[in-house]
């Protein structure tokens, strides 16, 4: 072929989890929410005028970052809005790194980070967390352009004290950003860094904690010098105006989000004891999903035996992860079917 540049070329895909078209399966394999969205985001969708549609969208979207300021007690120029989370990580890459500027990041962590440092041609430093997902005093020392942490991690589902991270911001010549994509469902968050380090950006998505996945919405928030070199990079009209109507309805309605939030959190709570009890070993969760290692069972053959039971979770086949199962926290429902499949499954 040949005719794409050598790091495209050899890059592989990030591979997103299981889509399946069944309706009747249940599917706990890609951390969304549960539960529907904000009915004022319908409402919003349902008002948009084809005047709207016509013209381009505000180009930095600012009824969103207006609402998300007030929601984070920061400033509208503090917030850069982008196409999902995962935009802002694109923006980032080309920001910051090249073949002279690294990125580093503890593993095992999001699987897109590596697929966009080989698409930007720029070293990736992967420094092990240990055994239990504390913050590698080797990040620190690597000292890349970018350093990114995922707090709360995936797939682990474990959370770094925010004092670790301000003094890792501290400590850091670079950027830090801190991927928050999980944070609603944990107990603290990074948005005080903002105010003490120039060199800190936080990550949030709009996907997990308000139900909108399928929209595509996440944002930005660090100083404004940070923000107005993002803005650089971004594409001109990077959210478009359903997208920005439904976001900024979703974030307005927190109330909303808190109270699926808080059921998410129960739940997480009963899925994790009951699967303790089946033997599974399951550390404490921050977020909307759980590690589970199956111990003397192998985690690829209960990811098989659940799919024929319809039920799908994620089995990532990588070093330090072949013998666990991530598992979305469902509604009650739904955890309590896979808990019976897992039941019959452990005792065949
Ligand atoms: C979901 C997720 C994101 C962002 O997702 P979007 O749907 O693009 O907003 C970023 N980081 C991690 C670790 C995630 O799981």
């Amino acid at each position: 072929m040949g005719y794409f540049r050598e790091n495209v070329e050899q890059a592989e895909s990030y591979e997103p989890g299981l889509q399946p078209k069944q309706t009747d399966i249940i599917k706990l394999n890609t951390n969304e929410n549960p539960y529907p969205p904000s009915p004022r985001v319908l409402e919003a969708m349902a008002k948009i005028k084809p005047e709207q549609l016509r013209r381009y969208p505000d180009p930095v979207a600012n009824e969103f970052r207006k609402a998300a300021a007030q929601v984070n007690g920061v400033l509208p120029e503090n917030i850069m809005c982008c196409n999902g989370g995962d935009d802002l990580l694109t923006i980032a890459f080309r920001a910051f790194c090249d073949n002279k500027r690294p990125v580093a990041y503890p593993v095992p962590t999001y699987s897109l980070y590596p697929v966009l440092a080989r698409l930007q041609d720029c070293r990736a430093i992967e420094v092990p967390f240990d055994g239990e997902f504390n913050l590698p005093a080797k990040l620190a020392a690597a000292n890349a352009t970018l350093t990114i942490v995922c707090n709360p991690n995936a797939p682990s589902a474990s959370f770094v004290r925010i004092e670790e991270l301000a003094s890792l911001a501290d400590e850091l010549t670079g950027v830090l950003l801190i991927d928050e994509a999980y944070v609603d469902f944990a107990e603290n968050n990074c948005i005080s860094l903002v105010d003490n380090f120039d060199n800190v950006i936080i990550l949030r998505s709009m996907s997990k904690g308000y139900s909108l996945a399928g929209i595509r919405f996440g944002y930005a928030i660090a100083q404004p010098e940070l923000i107005a070199g993002l803005m650089k990079v971004k594409d001109s009209y990077n959210v478009d105006a359903v997208a920005v109507a439904a976001a900024t309805a979703a974030i307005k309605d927190r109330e909303y989000a808190a109270r699926n939030i808080e059921k998410v959190k129960k739940e997480r709570k009963r899925l994790t004891d009951k699967l303790r009890a089946l033997c599974f070993q399951v550390p404490d969760s921050f977020a909307n999903f759980v590690l589970a290692d199956s111990i003397g069972y192998k985690a690829a053959d209960i990811y098989d035996k659940l799919v024929q039971r319809g039920i799908y979770v994620r089995y990532f086949d990588v070093p330090g992860l072949d013998n666990k199962v991530r598992i979305t926290v469902g509604t009650p429902e739904q955890n309590t079917r896979l808990l019976y499949a897992l039941d019959r499954i452990l005792s065949e």
